[in-house]
């Protein structure tokens, strides 16, 4: 794999404020990152620097090896977009003008969109199956539609690496699986993702290295299955969880209180701490046996 960001040795303030004390590592192209950790760690500051929004008081972000604050604005947007967590709009624009807008770094200033502009978004709408809400109002479609149009105005923008602050936030269970989904997709065709989460099994399940970021200190880097276990999580979010393997490897993330409840009144034999789930319990039955 080749290396496209690499963060070394980050130190932020803001103010007195000590945000981000040491931070390093780096992203290989087409892979998705995931960022951890509770609120206040410093992970929005974190995709900040990456996207040289704000400078690091020392060390550096480099994109394939350029320090990323030497690199021109427009040019550093044909590489890496930020795509924003679901806001609404102050103006109705059209769910195409909106994609549209991507290309903005691609034009001289007040130029107007060409025909390949044009095309461009076609085929990012088309590509997050948006295609039907083109003519729709940004105002009026759902949060989940509209966190795709906002990817989709990041690959308009023809940047091969998405940054994304909490992508799921706000979003129904069905629109984050939809999104994780995407990113899923998107990144098998090659996108880079480095995205920060309030969810560790969205990074269990899609990501293909996780950052535990606390008190701006990384407290592990690398692949989930072997940063992601129980004790790393509970201590990052002082919270007790089990990591639950089941049939097929994958992984989740489940409290430790249910597991204790099912353990008792159910017969069924998780085992606490450790992650494996008894190969008769099948995943489909999971959603079942745990609601009473
Ligand atoms: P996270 O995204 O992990 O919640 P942030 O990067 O947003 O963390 O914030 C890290 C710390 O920096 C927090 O203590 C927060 O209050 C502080 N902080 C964030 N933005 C600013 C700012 N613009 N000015 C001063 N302090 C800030």
């Amino acid at each position: 794999m080749t290396e496209l960001l690499r963060v070394e040795d980050v130190h932020f303030t803001y103010a007195s404020l000590p945000v981000l004390k040491g931070v390093s590592f780096s992203v290989e192209k087409g892979e998705t990152v995931s960022l951890l950790g509770p609120n206040g760690s410093g992970k929005t500051t974190l995709l900040k620097i990456l996207l040289g929004l704000l400078r690091p008081r020392s060390g550096g972000v480099f994109l394939d090896g350029a320090p990323v604050g030497s690199i021109a604005p427009k040019t550093l947007a044909k590489r890496v977009a930020y795509v924003p967590q679901v806001h609404r709009m102050a103006f109705a624009y059209r769910v195409k003008d909106v994609v549209l807008m991507g290309r903005t770094p691609h034009k001289p200033f007040f130029s107007r969109y060409s025909a390949e502009d044009r095309e461009i978004a076609h085929q990012a709408l088309e590509r997050l199956s948006i295609l039907h809400l083109g003519e729709k109002r940004y105002t009026e479609i759902s949060g989940g539609e509209r966190q795709l149009t906002l990817i989709a105005r990041a690959l308009a923008q023809g940047a091969d690496a998405l940054v994304m602050d909490e992508p799921a936030n706000g979003l129904d269970y069905g629109n984050q699986v939809r999104l994780l989904e995407h990113i899923d997709d998107l990144s098998r065709d090659g996108y880079t993702f480095i995205l920060s989460t309030h969810f560790p099994e969205h990074a269990l399940w899609i990501a293909d290295r996780a950052v535990l970021l606390k008190k701006g200190l990384i407290e592990a880097v690398g692949k989930p299955d072997e940063v992601m276990h129980a004790a790393a999580i509970c201590g990052l979010y002082n919270t007790e969880i089990d990591i639950l393997t089941v049939e097929g490897g994958f992984k989740t993330c489940i409290p430790r209180a249910i597991v204790r409840r099912m353990n008792a009144g159910r017969g069924l034999r998780v085992l606490t701490g450790t992650p494996y789930v008894e190969s008769a319990w099948r995943p489909e039955d999971a959603p079942k046996r745990m609601v009473r």
